[in-house]
């Protein structure tokens, strides 16, 4: 039988207990969060297409069983957020910030439980995990917030009879689609901003991490938030549960966050209703590292933002590009500040990287490994599953990329740091921007002017110099060319929920 497991956090002591010889139980600081049911009109319902097992990647345990909804219950989600959204869009917005409040408050109170379960059905190591519900809440603080500040324009009249002003309206019944990568802040960054502008939401999260999205509804429940304000189905029944997100005639707006692939797939979907649409998708981020680059602080930046979530974000690094006057030495850094991760299951002390997410990931990092290596690629550390098995793989450092191989132009979403080596900055920002996608992108130097010409002339919504870290609910996120869609974030991010109305008012005698 396996120890019992204790874990010091944040002056907190969480404790790991074994259920069965099969399955291990969270023991949580308040055991009610964890809820398995789908979450519909304010109730906990079971699914109509009966159970599913959630996995722990570090180690296949069951963690939970929960429903399995289908697009009946989706439809009945939507059924009731329509009948919430009567009421919701109608209260003052200073009122939903109150409520919102009340449930960032929650997020962040019980950041250990929810950090727990991040852990158990994601697997990133605790501390990640904890501190992404600090992310995710930062969203719903925000937008609570930002919501007291959205105005309408009263335009200058161009007849003495007429006024004219514009309205900003909630655009209705959201329908929304989140990943796995990111189960608490996916969802935080589209229920923010379309709580707080009046819009109530239908969510399917993840088949794999339905637990994160469950325990937030329970705390928005406990924050006051109506019943059918927002609702969750879970399960794996995504595609028909996709369908009814985006062409059930009371959605009035689709948003997404996931592959590429699958973003086509749902924007189509969405035309033949209109509906309004967001969409955040892959990337394919280069970091460039220039010869006058502090090297140390570029090797740090790059650590974070390729090996964070076991590579596992569409903001991660994907192409490495090293100037050739610091490529040796870049490498041999580079090599061994990777040797110094420590992987491991996300509960243990001290683990940095933690398993990825299913084996059918750990399959693609092994052909994408076999691909680069028949294409004459050097592996410089690690390049095969790790000894722990299950879904771990091993941080693996790659050069001598050739734009032949899978791993120069695919996304990789894994802990392979590919490289590449370059002569100039034209050539360097030429192969940068050689991409369909468009959402992150990364580069250091000292020089000032280097900054301001590279920074200008990335194709990305996002551009980051001399760090490995963007993310925050007060800027804008969104990919362009094949990255997306509008921005999640920011001024931006709530304008996505609102619909401009402009009343033109005859009649005034001037
Ligand atoms: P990832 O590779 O990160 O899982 P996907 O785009 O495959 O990215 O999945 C993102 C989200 O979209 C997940 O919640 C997944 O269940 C859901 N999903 C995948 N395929 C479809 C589909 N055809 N229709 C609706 N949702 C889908």
């Amino acid at each position: 039988m396996s120890a019992i497991s204790y874990l010091q956090y944040g002056g907190k002591l969480l404790a790991f207990l074994p259920l069965s010889e099969s399955g291990t139980m969270l023991k949580l600081n308040d055991p009610s969060l964890l809820k398995t049911k789908n979450f519909i009109d304010g109730q906990w319902v079971p699914g109509s297409a009966g159970t599913i097992d959630v996995t722990n990647p570090a180690n296949g345990e069951v963690v939970a069983t929960t429903a399995n909804g289908d697009a009946a219950d989706a439809a009945r989600a939507v059924e009731a957020a329509a009948r919430a959204f009567k009421h919701w869009s109608r209260i003052p917005a200073k009122q939903r910030a109150v409520l919102l409040r009340n449930w960032f408050n929650l997020l962040l109170e019980h950041a250990d439980d929810l950090g727990a379960i991040m852990t158990a059905e994601q697997g990133k190591p605790l501390a990640e995990s904890i501190g992404e519900i600090g992310y995710g809440a930062g969203f719903i603080e925000y937008f609570a917030e930002e919501s007291k500040r959205v105005m309408g324009d009263t335009i200058p009249t161009i007849a003495n009879d007429r006024r004219l002003q514009t309205y900003k309206q909630p655009v209705g019944v959201v329908g929304c689609i989140t990943p796995w990568n990111f189960p608490n802040a996916m969802i935080a960054r589209k229920a923010g901003p379309a709580l707080a502008s009046g819009c109530t939401i239908v969510i399917k999260p993840a088949t794999e991490t339905p637990l994160s999205a469950l325990c937030m509804c329970e705390l928005a429940d406990r924050a006051g938030i109506p019943k059918g304000v927002i609702n969750v189905v879970v399960g794996d029944n995504s595609q028909e549960i996709g369908k009814v997100l985006t062409q059930h005639k009371k959605i009035s707006k689709f948003t997404f966050t996931g592959s590429t692939a699958v973003g086509k797939i749902l924007m189509k979907q969405c035309a033949d209703g209109v509906k309004k649409i967001s969409l955040e998708l892959g990337g394919n981020a280069p970091f460039i590292v220039f010869d006058d680059a502090d090297i140390d602080a570029a090797i740090a930046d790059c650590m974070a933002t390729k090996f964070r979530n076991c590579g596992q974000t569409c903001v991660c690094t994907n192409r490495i590009y090293v100037q050739s006057g610091i490529a040796d030495e870049f490498t041999s850094k580079l090599k061994t500040a990777i040797e110094a991760l420590k992987v491991g299951d996300g509960f243990a002390d001290d683990v940095t990287i933690g398993p990825l997410v299913n084996m059918t990931a750990v399959g693609e990092m092994k052909a994408l490994m076999k691909d680069a290596k028949s294409k004459g690629a050097e592996i410089l550390v690690g390049g095969k599953t790790h000894e722990l098995g299950h879904c771990f793989f091993e941080p693996t450092l790659v050069t001598g990329l050739t734009p032949d191989m899978r791993m120069a132009s695919e996304e990789i979403f894994g802990p392979i740091a590919a490289m590449q080596v370059f002569e100039t900055e034209d050539e360097a920002i030429e192969r940068a921007n050689d991409t369909e996608f468009g959402l992150a992108a990364y580069f250091a130097t000292r020089d000032i002017g280097r900054v301001m010409r590279v920074a200008e002339r990335l194709e990305y919504g996002i551009v980051c110099s001399n760090s490995g870290v963007f993310s925050t609910e007060v800027a804008p996120f969104g990919g362009w060319k094949q990255s997306g869609l509008g921005s999640e974030g920011g001024k931006e991010g709530i304008a996505e929920f609102f619909e401009t109305k402009f009343h033109s008012m005859g009649g005034i005698e001037s």
